[in-house]
């Protein structure tokens, strides 16, 4: 490989920021004070905050001259339904690598990997090493069958993809300048890293969704190669959101989904955004966020993450008025 690698262009930018004037008035904010930069609405595959990392990873991928590109997470993963999206776009190959047994019926992202076109291994392994192991293997094997594979890491995080969320935290600015904090959901740990490296450590709050053991430490190794200063200790996390694990659908998150579809007509999922909203709406009432601080939420995407969720079509028929 040789040169700079310049990010490819797989969404739809920029992306739009729309006022929430009723949830901020619900909340005890200014109606003008609370914001959504629309990251769901990135074009590709869906739509979500995987793009902007993979239209650098890929361009990485393809500068190594690969034919295939492998990646794992949960089933459920937006990540993997957004790299089989960016293969079908670039003619390429994918290969999605998840722990467990295939389950009885697709949902939600599964579904769409099968109309993406992309290849499907159910491992039967549990636990982030031995999904990472497993997909080694998965490249073993691909490369003696003659492909060009290359690894994306589970949640496309890399620190030369947190360059797709430093550039969306520019975008930010320009849309927003007197933004106070940004809210965004941590996964993988790559989006938060790169709103940091723009926007800095004050103005951006991770929400925890329970991705990582170590979200702080994973968020730091992303931001310094871009901003040497920041330390761990410097971040804004809020782990009190994860509930009892990953898969867990909480009542405050219940009450995230609903309130911002009732007052704002936009849907957020039970994993990343629901807890992101969450974490927000934790922040207000605990006096973190107070009236008069300019404040985006950052919609990542993932609804389609609702549609495979095991809780949510229980908790949606406690819900159904006049039954
Ligand atoms: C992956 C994901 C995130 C978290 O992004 P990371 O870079 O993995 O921290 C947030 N929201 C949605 C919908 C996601 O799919």
């Amino acid at each position: 490989m040789s040169g700079p690698i310049v990010p490819l262009a797989l969404g739809t930018w920029p992306t739009p920021v729309e006022p929430m004037p009723r949830l901020a008035t619900a909340l005890g904010l200014g109606r003008d004070d609370l914001l959504v930069k629309r990251d769901d609405l990135t074009g590709l595959g869906g739509g979500g905050n995987k793009i902007r990392k993979l239209e650098w990873t890929v361009a990485e991928a393809l500068a190594n001259d690969a034919d295939t590109l492998v990646t794992t997470g949960a089933p459920q993963s937006n990540h993997a339904r957004l790299t089989a999206a960016a293969a079908a776009r670039l003619g390429l190959r994918a290969v999605l690598v998840f722990p467990g047994e295939p389950p009885v019926a697709r949902t939600g992202n599964l579904v769409l990997d099968a109309f993406l076109g992309a290849e499907v291994v159910f491992t039967g392994v549990q636990g982030q090493p031995a999904l990472a192991d497993a997909a080694t293997r998965v490249c073993d094997r691909l490369r003696s069958e003659g492909a060009r594979p290359a690894l994306i890491p589970f949640g496309g995080s890399t620190a030369l993809a947190a360059r797709g969320y430093a550039q969306c935290g520019e975008e930010l600015l320009s849309q927003v300048p007197d933004l106070r904090t940004a809210v965004v959901a941590l996964g993988s740990g790559a989006t938060m890293a790169g709103l940091v490296a723009s926007l800095g450590p004050d103005r951006t709050l991770g929400v925890d969704v329970g991705a990582v053991v170590d979200p702080r430490q994973r968020v730091a190794s992303f931001v310094t190669p871009l901003s040497p200063n920041v330390r761990a200790e410097d971040l804004r996390v809020d782990r009190d959101q994860v509930g009892s694990g990953y898969a867990s659908l909480t009542a405050t998150v219940q009450e995230a989904l609903t309130l911002v579809a009732r007052l704002e007509g936009i849907i957020l999922d039970p994993t990343y955004t629901g807890r992101a909203m969450a974490g927000l709406i934790a922040a207000i009432r605990r006096g973190e966020i107070e009236p008069g601080d300019t404040t985006v939420f950052i919609h990542t995407g993932g609804l389609p993450g609702l549609f495979g969720h095991p809780e949510i079509p229980a908790y949606a028929e406690s819900l159904a008025p006049g039954r």
